[in-house]
């Protein structure tokens, strides 16, 4: 070009290059709807599939690739494809590998919105959803039909914290060619290595502990085989789910950490459970390391560790105008749904319009423990029982 470049676009085109050579620690943005070929050729031959290459910024930068790469290690999988919440990736498993005429069996605690996509799916898209006790184990194969597909579970069930026999209910799935997927989230992925378990394809809420801090937004989903994956893949693409760098960045940044976070909302939650585990008022402590949390027995067989996420039940005694009490007095404990960051959360449920067949009569409330003092947490507890239930 002979013209020299006007103002207004050299604006847009500006001749300064960086110097080479960069290195730091953290992960590089690359904020990128467009990507650039070099030529034509380059743009014709390239396959938006292939992550050996870039094509358009929604099938990924390398910022993207990278979280995704270091999702799946921490899995124990081997492909990962990113979503913007944790239910666009439970979306997406529905997607990739139910169509019309198939059947879903989806466990009677899974987190509600999955519960309610299977419904709707079912009302108005043609497939068939059927719920069932997540503690069937092998059991299971007495409900798959030739047009089961999928079936969903979950461990420990995050309100009811039902733990179930994840390889039995494999292993009768996989006898019939059906395919398990998990909802890993209460684990992080550390404390449940759910492949070595035969789980077939796993959801993270990324939401939650892998970005830590009650900010952030997105899913994964995890797989171990090719082909499984290029299904996924298909899914992603077809429904636009793309994922922002700057959310990608938080959970890159928080990612190190993650294993060190676990531990210590695991070790907070005990030291919690074991106090409400003392006290009078609690009739049962649904944590999964304790005897009267359904399938402790598995949990102790199958688990490394235990998330800082439980659920107690008081005497039923105590009616739920006085628990709501008692969270309204709470002071460190916050009400709001979700968890993985650093403040502790408390939610009541009302368990008898969840479920059918609930055992218990007092009410439950689900706590989240966050990063303080457990000693701190359990001093609001008291003062809160204090003035809501005497
Ligand atoms: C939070 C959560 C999800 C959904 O994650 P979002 O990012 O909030 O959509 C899915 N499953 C479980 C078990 C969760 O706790």
């Amino acid at each position: 070009m002979t013209r020299k470049k006007s103002f207004q676009t050299a604006l847009i085109h500006s001749d300064y290059q960086p110097p080479e050579g960069f290195a730091a620690l953290p992960v590089a943005l690359h904020p990128a709807s467009t990507v650039l070929f070099s030529n034509i050729a380059a743009m014709r031959s390239r396959n938006w599939q292939h992550k050996d290459a870039y094509t358009y910024g929604l099938h990924g930068t390398p910022t993207t690739f990278t979280l995704e790469a270091r999702l799946a290690e921490i899995e124990g999988g081997r492909h990962c494809l990113l979503a913007p919440s944790g239910l666009a990736a439970i979306t997406m498993v529905y997607f990739a590998f139910l169509k019309s005429g198939d059947d879903v069996l989806i466990p009677d605690n899974a987190y509600n919105p999955n519960r309610d996509l299977g419904q709707w799916l079912a009302r108005d898209f043609g497939i068939t959803a059927r719920f069932y006790d997540p503690l069937i184990g092998a059991g299971i194969a007495a409900l798959i039909q030739p047009n089961t597909r999928l079936i969903w579970t979950e461990t420990p069930g995050s309100v009811s914290m039902e733990i179930p026999d994840i390889p039995a209910i494999c292993k009768a799935a996989h006898a019939r060619g059906v395919l398990v997927a998990l909802d890993n989230t209460w684990s992080a992925g550390i404390a449940f290595r759910a492949f070595e378990h035969g789980v077939d394809i796993v959801v993270q809420a990324l939401t939650k502990y892998q970005s830590g801090g009650s900010d952030v937004l997105m899913g994964a989903v995890i797989t171990g085989g090719e082909e499984l994956n290029q299904r996924l893949g298909m899914a992603h693409m077809r429904l636009g789910f793309g994922v922002g760098v700057d959310d990608a960045y938080l959970v890159l940044r928080s990612l190190p950490t993650v294993q060190l976070r676990l531990k210590a909302h695991d070790a907070g939650a005990r030291a919690v459970a074991a106090w409400l585990q003392s006290r009078p008022e609690i009739a049962t402590v649904l944590h999964p390391a304790y005897p009267d949390c359904p399938g402790h027995d598995i949990w102790q067989r199958d688990f490394q560790g235990a998330g800082g996420l439980f659920s107690v039940i008081f005497d039923a005694c105590y009616t739920e105008a006085q628990t709501d009490g008692l969270v309204d007095a709470l002071q460190l404990f916050k009400i709001g749904f979700s968890w993985g960051g650093p403040n502790s959360l408390c939610v009541p449920y009302r368990m008898q319009t969840m479920r059918a067949h609930w055992p218990h009569r007092g009410q439950l409330l689900r706590l989240n423990i966050g990063l303080e003092d457990p000693q701190d947490l359990i001093a609001d507890l008291e003062q809160a029982m204090g003035r809501a239930l005497s």
